[in-house]
């Protein structure tokens, strides 16, 4: 038996305060706090860490607050297409969804496939018929759709036609959550609408399994955020894990060399959420902040978005 922990994040698009009303710094607040406690029930009630991560996403997909499900950011042609995977640490069983344009909860499609095991990736429509032949609920894509996310696309055209600079806000989003159950397994899950403009069936790191997800029993869970295609090209789930597992780098040098060096380089806005084997936890990133969410050993949990820390109530 081990220790329990959880962390989550809801991507490093989070820019100066006054970006957001408090309405929505609160409401953001409240709904990670609502996935670190739907995540940590499933730990509590001695449940595997791939049921934490996937019940803790689920709760992120289903928020407006986040670009994943209901809120996920519109591509250049305003369609959403939505990625997700997750990845069993204990077993190295994974599942990933592509370009689904349907699926209301692609985490749950990513797991449903994972279990399935004829295929690690599916991709567009055939995703999204693989989900409706498993019964899982597929929306019109209206249902993904806010104000938000509208006025996030016009703005991003208006940046490309004044050949101007958008945000970290602008860019990034995707939720992801990393576990360690009691008997030691860790597990990783990443779901994302990519990012705003994105070209027409561009797949980002997110479902890429190794890249913005990655998880592996004695090592670490990774799940990341930020411009995808660097994490792609680094590995970059992998590659904390190698550094961990062959350069003996704790989890904490091995993920802050990643954001702060490596891919700092490039000047893409990154962060990401591991957790070792014995549960620590990191959540590095280089944006102006991270939407981000813990549970301690001895079961405290708290939320931040900058530099301040929220405390919240698990039960
Ligand atoms: N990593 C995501 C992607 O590239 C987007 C993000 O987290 O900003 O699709």
């Amino acid at each position: 038996m081990t220790g329990i922990a959880l962390a989550i994040h809801g991507g490093c698009g989070v820019m100066s305060q006054d970006t957001m009303t408090a309405e929505e710094w609160d409401g953001a607040r409240r709904d990670m706090a609502a996935a670190l406690r739907a995540g940590y029930a499933q730990l509590k009630a001695g449940r595997h860490a791939i049921d934490a991560v996937e019940a803790a996403v689920l709760v992120m997909e289903d928020s407006a607050h986040f670009n994943a499900g209901h809120g996920a950011a519109l591509n250049e042609n305003g369609v959403h297409e939505l990625d997700a995977s997750i990845m069993n640490g204990a077993t190295l069983e994974a599942g990933a969804i592509s370009a689904s344009r349907a699926i209301r909860n692609p985490i749950k499609a990513a797991r449903v496939l994972m279990e399935d095991g004829r295929a690690v990736y599916l991709t567009g429509p055939a995703a999204d018929r693989f989900a409706q032949e498993k019964g899982l609920q597929l929306e019109p894509q209206s249902y993904f759709t806010t104000p938000k996310r509208v006025e996030a696309l016009a703005a991003m055209k208006r940046h490309a036609a004044a050949g101007t600079e958008a945000s970290e806000n602008e860019k990034h989003g995707t939720v992801g959550a990393v576990a360690l159950d009691a008997a030691g397994h860790l597990a990783a899950a990443t779901s994302t609408g990519g990012y705003t403009n994105k070209p027409d069936g561009r797949v980002g790191d997110s479902p890429v399994i190794g890249a913005g997800t990655y998880a592996r029993d004695g090592v670490c869970a990774v799940s990341g955020t930020g411009k995808g295609e660097l994490f792609i090209r680094y590995v970059l789930g992998h590659e904390i894990a190698s550094r961990i597992a062959y350069l003996k780098q704790d989890i904490a040098t091995a993920a802050e060399g990643l954001i702060n060096e490596d891919l700092a380089r490039h000047q893409i806005g990154a962060g990401l959420i591991a957790i070792d084997a014995e549960g620590v936890i990191v959540a590095p990133y280089n944006t102006p902040g991270m939407f981000r969410g813990w549970v301690t050993p001895e079961g405290r949990a708290f939320v931040a978005t900058h530099e301040e820390v929220h405390e919240v109530e698990l039960f």
